[in-house]
């Protein structure tokens, strides 16, 4: 099988996160695709970050489709979420599969600053899509001069994101649900559970 592996805080998950994923897979030609909430987000503050539960089971209703896989694995393994921690777990579990490790283009630039950076090439495919105008030779150039020798363990390419990030949703959820940047069951998980009241409030 070719597995994609997409990681992130998902705090909520929204259709940006889902049209992502979506065209990951048809890009890349993949048969599954993992979601992975991370524990502790590594690269950044979360201030508000609501509890693994419950960004597990939000991802569980925006990802119900039977491509997708939501895996708790890094909730379960605590600490900080680090990627290569997380591949060699799931080598370990799929060891004749192919891993595709995928990610919105703004991680990439910093691939270099990882833990493992070399290690994560040998386990998985590391992919990129450039949301941005010129960000795809951006990446492509980073590629080129930081990783020439493994060129061929990188995918990028061009994409067309919808313009939402998880911020402005727990910003404004009054809005995103208007535009159904979220997606129904999502949008009742968090009224039912109060999530981000703080952040309506203000
Ligand atoms: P926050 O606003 O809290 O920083 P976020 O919306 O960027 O969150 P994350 O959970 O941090 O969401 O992102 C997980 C992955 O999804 C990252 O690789 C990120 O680049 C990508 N991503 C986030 N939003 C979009 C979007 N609108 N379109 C495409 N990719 C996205």
């Amino acid at each position: 099988m070719r597995i994609g592996i997409f990681g992130g805080t998902f705090n909520p998950p929204h259709q940006g996160h889902k049209k992502l994923a979506l065209e990951f897979m048809s890009r890349l030609s993949l048969d599954l695709m993992m979601i992975i909430p991370t524990y502790t987000p590594p690269h950044k503050e979360a201030p508000d970050l609501a509890t693994g539960e419950d960004r597990l089971n939000m991802c569980r209703v925006c990802f119900s489709e039977s491509c997708f896989l939501v895996s708790d694995i890094e909730l379960r393994r605590k600490g900080k979420s680090y990627t290569v921690n997380t591949l060699q777990q799931l080598r370990e579990q799929y060891p004749d599969d192919e891993l595709f490790f995928v990610m919105g283009s703004d991680m990439l630039l910093s691939f270099h600053t990882w833990r493992e950076p070399e290690e994560i090439l040998n386990l998985a495919t590391v992919c990129a899509a450039g949301r941005e105008d010129g960000l795809t030779a951006e990446l492509c150039g980073y590629v080129k001069s930081r990783y020439p020798h493994r060129e061929d363990r990188f995918v990028v390419f061009d994409f067309d994101p919808l313009e939402v990030s998880s911020t402005w949703i727990r910003k404004y959820p009054k809005e995103a649900m208007e535009k159904d940047l979220i997606c129904d069951g999502v949008e009742n998980y968090i009224q039912e559970r109060g999530l981000y009241a703080d952040d309506l409030e203000q």
